[in-house]
């Protein structure tokens, strides 16, 4: 078989909206709710497994690894460890557009300003929470590095309470 780059020479490409911006929809808003309740205590709740003691955050019904119904809440850590990170290309104005706006413009972030993305392990958690990283410049994020939760200052019992991530530094 040939290689699809000899036999198509372009990129086909459509015309279409994909929208990304709406909102999320999850199978069980009341799990959800919970945990965002939990937040604006600055608790972050997870499910425990009675089968393989798994502890998951956001909570789940079911446990992905045995089945098993994950009915017990559990506290976990606001500190974690950074498992997997994404340092986005410098934000330039006029470049690209969130939500029908552009970034720089609406000063959501500066010009030649770059947004590390960040998958953290929180202590007392076996899965990861995906959030952004604060406070650091991008040649100082590692695999392994220790962060704490940045709360938001007036939090409303919504995902958002649980705005971002910053070193721990002590
Ligand atoms: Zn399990």
């Amino acid at each position: 078989m040939p290689y699809i780059k000899e036999e198509r020479k372009e990129t086909i490409s459509v015309e279409g909206d994909w929208d990304i911006g709406g909102s999320t929809t999850w199978k069980d808003s009341t799990l959800l709710q919970g945990y965002a309740q939990g937040l604006k205590e600055k608790r972050i709740i997870g499910s425990l497994c009675p089968g393989c003691g798994k502890v998951i955050v956001p909570p789940r019904n079911i446990c992905g690894r045995c089945h098993r119904k994950m009915d017990e809440k559990v506290v976990v850590s606001d500190i974690g460890t950074v498992t997997c990170f994404v340092i986005s290309a410098p934000f330039a104005k006029g470049k690209m557009q969130v939500l029908g706006m552009d970034p720089v413009e609406t000063g959501l972030v500066g010009e030649g300003e770059r947004v590390i993305s960040v998958y953290v392990k929180l202590d007392g958690a076996d899965s990861n929470i995906d959030t952004e990283l604060i406070g650091a410049k991008p040649e100082e994020v590692y695999v392994g590095m220790r962060v704490k939760a940045v709360w938001a200052k007036e939090r409303q019992g919504k995902l958002s309470d649980l705005e971002a991530v910053e070193p721990l530094r002590d």
